[in-house]
């Protein structure tokens, strides 16, 4: 049994788009990746890149980086 396409849910996913229906359904899927409707909860990466992207100037970092830096 086919899956139905994951966009418009309406045709079968064939195996060049799997799983999509068509070019256009894998498209579309691209473009809500690409414009962040779909949201990946980053728990380690961003937030730790951000907090050091502040540099000194960051009074909320955690005391142990404080101690580093002091
Ligand atoms: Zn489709």
């Amino acid at each position: 049994m086919a899956k139905l396409c994951l966009i418009c849910n309406k045709k079968e996913a064939v195996p060049e788009f799997k799983p999509f229906c068509s070019k256009r359904c894998g498209d579309i899927d691209l473009g809500r990746w690409l414009n962040g409707t779909y949201v990946i909860e980053g728990e380690d990466g961003g937030a730790l890149d951000a907090a050091n992207d502040l540099g000194p100037d960051a009074h909320h970092i955690p005391p142990e980086t404080n101690d580093i830096s002091d």
